[in-house]
């Protein structure tokens, strides 16, 4: 969703389409600057979400935002950023605020480790609400996160443990190299015995356009990509992550999300898998 239209007009939107819980970004995916937060509009979407039941909804931080790196520039853009969209999101209190852990360029994974670390130790404030998501990444060139023993280490190195929690993506962790098309009960083992399934909040539920272990992050249509039907329906359906809201990120207009919020509905309706 494009927050362009306003907060109400979103909810209103993914209603429209069939869903209960929506993704926008905080500002331009790829830039920096924003407009202020009409608080009129931020409240009737609170009340829209109240009466229709709404899951949590997830702000996602901009692209650009890398609270791993090594140019002092970029990391306090990542820091300024980050702590104005938390202090702005106390406008929609108690949702999901979620970001990619960041890229250490060349510096190294622990060095980026301890970097993100003690940036999010800066900004992270008491009062804030929200529920910061690392999302475990597909491991393309320097990215931090892709596997289960960093996002750890992670969740278990910052301040005020207890407002965070990791948000998967399937195309980024089949990429990463977590086969959830052969072995979606021991990935979640493997989940359940690292930093635990209790963490994750969020799931971004996309098709992958490349094999397993590929590292690239290209996300595909449902259906259309290497997972296929058969494994996301697997894993909307598993009981182990029954209470978790799924989000789609495929390439796909509006319409799109709709037609692909139906297709998961019917089926599993008709339990036709
Ligand atoms: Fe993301
Ligand atoms: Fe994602
Ligand atoms: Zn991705």
């Amino acid at each position: 969703m494009s927050v362009s239209k306003g907060y109400k007009y979103m909810g209103k939107r993914i209603l429209e389409l069939g869903g209960n819980t929506f993704q926008y970004f905080s500002r331009n995916p790829r830039g920096g600057s924003v407009k202020d937060i009409d608080k009129n509009d931020a409240q009737a979407l609170r009340e829209l979400m109240e009466e229709n039941h709404f899951a949590p909804i997830l702000t996602h931080a901009p692209y650009t935002l890398n609270m791993a790196a090594a140019k002092d520039d970029t990391y306090d853009f990542a820091k300024r950023v980050f702590r104005e969209d938390l202090e702005r999101l106390e406008e929609l209190p108690s949702n999901l605020y979620n970001f990619h852990p960041g890229s250490h360029t060349g510096m190294g994974v622990d060095w980026g480790l301890e970097r993100i670390i003690k940036g999010l130790n800066e900004v992270v404030f008491k009062e804030s609400t929200s529920t910061i998501l690392f999302e475990v990444m597909a491991g393309k060139g320097s990215e931090i996160g892709s596997n289960f023993e960093e996002i750890k280490i992670l969740l278990d190195s910052v301040n005020y443990r207890e407002k965070f929690g990791v948000c998967l993506d399937t195309c980024h962790l089949y990429e990463g190299g977590y086969d959830l098309v052969n072995d979606l009960e021991g990935v979640l083992d493997q989940i359940e015995n690292s930093f635990g399934l209790a963490k994750v909040k969020a799931i971004h539920l996309n098709d992958s356009k490349n094999p397993l272990g590929a590292r690239k992050d290209r996300h595909e249509k449902i259906g259309e990509g290497s997972l296929g039907l058969g494994t996301i329906l697997n894993i909307v359906s598993n009981p182990r992550l029954k209470d978790i809201p799924f989000l789609l990120e495929t390439p796909n207009e509006e319409e799109g999300y709709g037609r692909e919020i139906s297709l998961i509905k019917e089926m599993l309706e008709n339990e036709s898998y």
